[in-house]
C-alpha cells in the first residue's frame, strides 16, 4: 500500500474519482490506495515493491499475463508508423483490417463482420442499436424489448447498466430503463426448490423465459442477452441443458441471441469462444477484454451473416449507418490485438486454460470444499469461485453487512494473492491469466485455504 505520508496518496484522495469505489471512505482515507507499477507473468508489483500473484488477471482481462514485450513492441511500432486514423466511410489501417480477419477466423460458425469499439459497455450499446435497427428494417417496429438475466453483467452505461442485473449497478441511477427486462438467473446453487435436478432447473429457467415472452407478447421481444457463464454475477456455470432449452424458446419466438463473451472470448473456457464450449449459436457476440489482454482498450460486436444481410438491406434503403465512435478500430489497439491473438496461439493458452484451469479447480475443491462455511466450489476453464454459507446443510447465507467475501479477499491479499470479492453474495472469484502454471495454481490454492481458515477461526 502507498505510504499515507506520500504526496501521491493525498493527490489520489483529492483528485482521482475512482470507478466502483466507496467514494466517502476513499476520500477520507479509510480504504487503502494501491498504486501499481509493474508486472511480469501472473505477478503484479506496486510502487512499494510489494508483489502479488494476480489470480483475477486485472478484471479478468490480462489473459496473456503482464509484461509481454511482443505486444508492447507492436503498439510502439504502430505508434511510430501511424498512431491514429479513423474508420469512418470505409477508412482503416492494415492493423484494423488484419485483426478483423483474425477475429472472424477464430469466431464460431456463421459469423461475418466485426464492429469495433473500446469497451464491453459500448459494444453492448452497439448491440442494442443494431437489434433495434434490424427490427425496423424488417418492418417490426414493436419488436424492441431485450431480455437479460438477473445477475448478468453487460456494462455500466445507461442501457447496458440496465441490461446488467445487479442491484449495485442500478441503485440511485434510475435503472433499469425500458425496454429492458430481466429473467431468472441460471444459478443452480441458489435455486429455491432444492429438490430440482440441474436439468429440471434449466427447464424451469426456460419456462420462466417463455412465460415472460408470452406475457409481454412475442411480437415485442427482440433479443435475449447472456454471458455463456455468469461472470460478475458470481462465476456461475450454466446448469446442464440450460443453453439448449433457452435457445429452443428463442427460436420459437424469433428472438435474437446475443452471447456476451467479454470474459469468455479468446480462450478463458479452454475453447476460443464460450459459445463453442456450451453449444450456443449466437446472432451477435460481444468481445473485449481478452481481445487485447487489456494492453490497449478494444472491444467489438461480431455480427452473424443472418443479421448482416438485414443491416445491408437497411443501408441500401436508409443510407450509411449513423453509428460510430472516433476511436473505433484504433490502430494502436488493433496492433495490440494482433500481437495478443498471435501470442495466445504461440503459447497454447487456450489449451492451458482448459487443462490448468481444471487442475486449479480440482485442487481448490479438495482444499476448501469440505470447509463448514464453503457451500459451493465451481467454475469452468480458467474461472473459479468459492461461495460462503453460514450453514451448509440449510444453505443459509451470511448477512451482507458482515462482508465475509471481502474479508476473505483481504486475507488472501495479505497472503500475496489477488482474488475478487464478487459484488453480490459472499463469493470469492478467480480468473487468473491463461498462462497460469500448476505451481502457481498451487500457490493460489494454498493461500486461499489459509485465508479461509483465518477468517472463520
Ligand atoms: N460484459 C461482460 C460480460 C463483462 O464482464 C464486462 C466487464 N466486466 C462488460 C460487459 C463491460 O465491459 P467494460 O467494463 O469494458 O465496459
Amino acid at each position: 500500500m502507498l505510504d499515507p505520508s506520500n504526496e501521491r496518496t493525498a493527490w489520489d484522495r483529492d483528485y482521482f474519482f475512482h470507478p466502483s469505489t466507496h467514494m466517502g471512505m476513499h476520500a477520507r482515507g479509510e480504504t487503502p490506495t494501491r498504486v501499481m507499477a509493474g508486472g511480469e507473468g501472473v505477478y503484479i508489483t506496486d510502487v512499494t515493491g510489494r508483489k502479488s500473484l494476480d489470480a483475477f488477471a486485472g478484471l479478468y482481462c490480462v489473459n496473456v499475463g503482464y509484461g509481454r514485450q511482443k505486444i508492447a513492441d507492436a503498439i510502439a511500432a504502430q505508434a511510430k508508423d501511424l498512431a491514429y486514423y479513423h474508420a469512418y466511410v470505409g477508412h482503416g489501417t492494415d492493423a484494423s483490417i488484419t485483426l478483423s480477419k483474425m477475429i472472424i477466423d477464430r469466431a464460431p460458425a456463421g459469423m461475418s463482420k466485426v464492429y469495433f469499439g473500446l469497451s464491453g459497455s459500448d459494444a453492448n450499446e452497439t448491440n442494442i442499436k443494431l437489434i433495434w435497427y434490424y427490427n425496423n428494417v424488417l418492418g417490426r417496429p414493436e419488436k424492441k424489448k431485450i431480455i437479460s438475466r438477473w445477475r448478468g453483467y453487460h456494462g455500466s452505461g445507461v442501457m447496458t447498466g440496465s441490461l446488467t442485473g445487479l442491484h449495485l449497478f442500478h441503485n440511485a441511477f434510475d435503472l433499469p430503463r425500458a425496454p429492458i427486462l430481466h429473467t431468472e438467473a441460471p444459478y443452480y446453487f441458489r435455486r429455491e426448490d432444492r429438490s430440482m435436478s440441474e436439468e429440471q432447473f434449466s427447464q424451469h429457467c426456460a419456462d420462466k423465459l417463455e412465460e415472460m415472452i408470452l406475457a409481454e407478447g412475442p411480437d415485442t421481444i427482440a433479443a435475449f442477452i447472456g454471458e455463456p457463464i455468469l461472470g460478475t454475477g458470481g462465476i456461475v456455470p450454466p446448469p446442464a441443458g440450460y443453453w439448449e432449452k433457452i435457445q429452443a424458446v428463442l427460436k420459437k419466438y424469433d428472438v435474437l441471441l446475443v452471447a456476451d463473451e467479454v470474459v469468455t472470448g479468446f480462450g478463458r473456457l479452454g475453447t476460443m469462444f464460450g459459445s463453442d464450449h456450451y453449444g450456443i449459436k449466437p446472432d451477435l457476440i460481444t468481445i473485449a477484454k481478452g481481445l487485447t489482454s487489456a494492453y490497449a482498450p478494444l472491444s467489438g460486436v461480431i455480427v452473424s451473416d443472418k443479421v448482416w444481410q438485414v443491416l445491408v438491406k437497411g443501408s441500401d434503403e436508409l443510407g450509411a449507418i449513423g453509428h460510430g465512435w472516433t476511436y473505433a478500430a484504433h490502430p494502436l489497439c488493433s496492433a495490440a490485438g494482433i500481437a495478443n491473438l498471435e501470442l495466445i496461439d504461440e503459447l497454447g493458452l487456450v489449451e492451458n486454460a482448459g487443462s490448468t484451469g481444471a487442475y486449479f479447480r480440482e485442487q481448490l475443491t479438495q482444499a476448501v470444499g469440505g470447509h463448514a462455511n464453503v457451500g459451493d466450489v465451481r467454475g469452468d476453464g480458467m474461472l473459479a469461485a468459492v461461495e460462503f454459507v453460514d450453514d451448509k446443510d440449510d444453505r443459509t447465507f451470511f448477512d451482507p453487512a458482515r462482508k465475509i467475501g471481502p474479508q476473505v479477499a483481504a486475507a488472501l491479499l495479505e497472503r500475496g494473492v489477488i482474488g475478487r470479492a464478487m459484488p453480490q453474495g459472499d463469493i470469492l472469484g478467480f480468473a487468473p491469466p491463461l498462462c497460469l502454471t500448476r505451481e502457481e495454481a498451487d500457490i493460489v490454492v494454498g493461500a486461499t485455504e489459509d485465508a479461509i481458515r483465518s477468517v472463520f477461526a
